[in-house]
């Protein structure tokens, strides 16, 4: 989870928000159905060009939402392509004293979390892990005076928490080294990530306090051991860091309170427990991994033909965007298992609705269940499983008829590429 980067503008939004979000999944609702494509009449689709004309899938950010699936990005958050080198410290407390060397702690998300990076940016993102201090770095006070609670705001406790952290680690760090901050807590502190998640990210934090002339703005502490008992914590625990990191990053919580029922396990921002799993491509393209020629806009009246290859695998395109409103539209791509996704039971066209208005963990992005009520194909524990078999396969449609929009899925070929006929008014 994450917390507002500006406590400014972290006003609640509305009651009207949970009608908005409820509309948007009303409408996802409509969805799917099976259709001849053969027997459609068609004038001729055109062949989209990519890389040109994007300007109207680029949804923006609207005011008044924290954090948005808007592109761009708001300055503040830690860059997502090139170099980024993170900084990792270890802690504990006089009444959490850790029982194991820091440097094991370390090495429960090392080298997986920059690994987990490398694959899912294509190496688009080179994350150095760093750790000057091979100790534990002991707080000051207990860990329940910093009254540590899920959903705890910055203030005060954990403004209290980093400015202590700074003063016991400022003599053997420079801060200003580095692009992003993981606290790795103690597991010993706190209850049991099974009962309390805790683990949390500040972002864009200009307020944090500062260390070596720079303010810790982007900040993920992990608490716990996302441990669910089926014996793969050594394989699958890290993915929380990757989640906060991805705040870090600017992007939203794709959970609700309902869970992940909106996203399923498409994205680590929406489930981050068990197998592991990628991004989506919309994600990809707001943080650089994917370039502008591997994205094709379908804004203009009439059918457009677009081939996209599966996500997993780097080069080529990868992403189709259908814009409609300023701040919402649908986009589509490839998900088959490889690179990071290695539970994708159903391979086929992923097709989700992406709103720029509606707020980290209030269902910013809904996946279209091409299978409703099915249970899902997935027997993997800890992946949601209704929405594991929602991709769309050859020769079925997704309708959305409010808008009169129609996605397509035509043919594939034997590398998985996806032929796919978008229609709209
Ligand atoms: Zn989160």
């Amino acid at each position: 989870m994450h917390h507002p980067r500006h406590r400014i503008r972290s006003f609640r939004r509305p009651l009207a928000l949970a009608g908005a979000t409820a509309l948007v999944i009303a409408t996802m609702a409509s969805a799917s159905s099976t259709i001849p494509l053969s027997s459609r009449a068609s004038a001729g689709p055109v062949s989209a060009p990519r890389g040109t004309g994007l300007a109207p899938c680029r949804i923006p950010a609207t005011m008044g939402v924290q954090m948005s699936e808007g592109i761009p990005t708001p300055h503040g958050y830690t860059r997502s392509t090139g170099q980024v080198r993170a900084l990792n410290l270890m802690i504990d407390f006089p009444d959490a004293p850790a029982k194991e060397p820091a440097t094991d702690r370390l090495a429960e998300f090392f080298p997986q979390t920059s690994d987990w990076f490398h694959t899912s940016s294509y190496g688009r993102l080179d994350y150095v892990p760093e750790a000057p201090v091979k100790d534990w770095l002991r707080m000051p006070l207990p860990f329940s005076e910093y009254g540590i609670e899920r959903g705890s705001p910055y203030e005060p406790g954990y403004r209290k928490l980093v400015k202590d952290l700074v003063t016991v680690a400022d003599p053997k760090v420079d801060f200003s080294a580095y692009d992003l901050v993981n606290v790795l807590v103690t597991p010993n502190a706190g209850p049991s990530a099974l009962d309390t998640v805790l683990s949390v990210t500040f972002s864009g934090n200009d307020e944090a306090p500062s260390a070596d002339g720079v303010p810790l703005s982007n900040t993920s502490f992990v608490y716990s051991r996302q441990d669910d008992g089926s014996g793969s914590y050594e394989e699958t625990g890290y993915r929380v860091l990757p989640h906060e990191n991805g705040h870090v990053f600017g992007l939203p919580d794709l959970y609700t309170m309902e869970g992940g029922g909106a996203v399923g396990h498409w994205d680590i921002m929406s489930e981050d427990w068990g197998a592991n799993n990628d991004l989506l491509g919309w994600h990809k393209w707001k943080l650089g991994w994917l370039s502008d020629d591997q994205v094709s806009c379908a804004s203009a009246t009439g059918t457009s033909e677009h081939t996209l290859g599966p996500l997993a695998t780097p080069g080529g395109p990868k992403l189709a965007f259908v814009p409609v409103t300023a701040e919402s539209g649908y986009a589509v791509e490839v998900r088959t298992p490889g690179g990071n996704d290695e539970a994708v039971c159903r391979p086929g066209v992923l097709i989700y609705k992406v709103s720029s208005d509606v707020d980290t963990g209030q269902g910013p992005v809904a996946v279209a269940d091409s299978t409703r009520n099915s249970g899902g194909c997935t027997r993997r524990p800890n992946v949601h499983a209704e929405l594991s078999d929602a991709p769309f396969e050859p020769g079925e449609t997704f309708n959305d008829r409010s808008n009169g929009i129609r996605i397509s899925v035509l043919d594939k070929d034997a590398d998985d590429n996806y032929r796919i006929r978008i229609t709209r008014p």
